[in-house]
């Protein structure tokens, strides 16, 4: 089995060959097929969040140990099944649910594993899918994706997921009041799609990268403004409406946080989705007098995920733009990844 592990926090991925590993109990061994690659694992790979103010959050602080093989949005084919496996058979393709939780806890019985105290999330706590093979241990988190290409697909267990559930916060607003996205990278052009397929009003898009703004049109955004100039927020009132509902953050810096608040109406609701990092200064009398829902988004459920795939399968799904790359460039990949030099998603393939 060969495996790109991040052994030193920033340094290139270190290739390891070890024994292929053999499933017991219930688990099941994938051959990958299909690795994305997330703007979070920079996180992982860097060993930290900024939290603004100089102040940072370490990977290693939530847990996370090194070596690692991250990966957390895999496609593979079963080539091993433990005794106790069932419901998936040698050969069948599946899209992997990572974001495991202990399994025992009551968040994790009533299906919310990704909010588990005690998380496994594949790719991150537990060997991840930038290596050939790839052990989940049980064949719940193994979902058909039939009908839709696996570099497509892989994508959905994060930033698909991601994204549906921080659009699902909107509730009814998002059929009657265009969105404002901040972020047109790999989440915000996914957003497009889903907000399609979830038949939303559509969204005006904000980013500071002009190519991005242009990716954002061509996938559908009703327009797109420059996240830099300095009538930012009278541009999108032009455009929105004086009243500002609902507003999602695909980049979560601390002055597009900050965009977002300045934007809302009295009753308005921002949703918090990127990891970027900084800090905001928030007048808290304007959460009452302004009614303001601040909320963040983190991942989604398994049931979720389940949701995710009946959706896009009964609506024609508006496809990303992917890059297919060979899994030996998953270095250069989160450089040009971390650099802004990547539109849409990266998907790995083993050889
Ligand atoms: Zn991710
Ligand atoms: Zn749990």
């Amino acid at each position: 089995m060969r495996s790109f592990q991040v052994c030193e926090c920033g340094a290139p991925l270190q290739l390891r060959e070890s024994a292929t590993p053999q499933p017991t109990g219930t688990e099941v061994l994938l051959q990958v097929t299909a690795a994305g690659l997330c703007h979070s694992d920079i996180h992982v790979w860097e060993g930290q969040y900024d939290l603004g103010g100089g102040k940072v959050l370490r990977v290693a602080d939530r847990g996370v140990t090194l070596p690692l093989t991250m990966g957390h949005e895999n496609v593979g084919r079963v080539v091993a099944l433990g005794p106790d496996a069932t419901g998936v058979a040698i050969g069948d393709e599946r899209l992997v649910y990572p974001w495991i939780g202990c399994g025992q806890c009551a968040v994790c019985l009533r299906g919310d594993e990704q909010l588990c105290l005690k998380p496994q999330s594949i790719g991150i706590f537990r060997p991840g899918g930038f290596a050939d093979h790839l052990m989940i241990p049980h064949p719940r988190y193994l979902l058909d994706f039939g009908g839709i290409p696996r570099e497509q697909a892989a994508p959905l267990a994060c930033s698909g997921l991601t994204t549906y559930g921080a659009l699902k916060k909107f509730g009814g607003l998002l059929k009657d009041q265009p969105l404002v996205m901040i972020g047109a990278g790999g989440l915000g052009l996914m957003a497009l799609s889903i907000l399609r397929a979830m038949q939303g009003r559509g969204a005006i898009v904000v980013d500071i990268d002009e190519n991005k703004r242009a990716a954002a049109l061509r996938h559908g955004a009703l327009a797109v403004v420059d996240g830099g100039a300095p009538d930012v927020i009278e541009q999108i009132r032009a455009l929105a409406g004086e009243r500002i509902w609902a507003v999602v953050d695909f980049v979560g810096a601390g002055s597009t946080v900050k965009l977002g608040t300045d934007l809302l109406t009295k009753g308005g609701h921002l949703v918090v989705v990127g990891l970027f990092g900084g800090e905001i200064t928030l007048p808290t009398p304007f959460l009452p007098m302004r009614a303001m829902t601040l909320q963040g988004s983190y991942t989604g459920s398994l049931p979720e995920l389940n949701e995710l795939l009946a959706l896009l399968r009964a609506t024609p799904m508006t496809y990303l733009p992917v890059e297919k790359r060979s899994l030996d460039a998953v270095t250069q990949s989160l450089h040009d990844l971390r650099d802004g030099h990547v539109i849409g998603r990266v998907v790995l393939t083993p050889n």
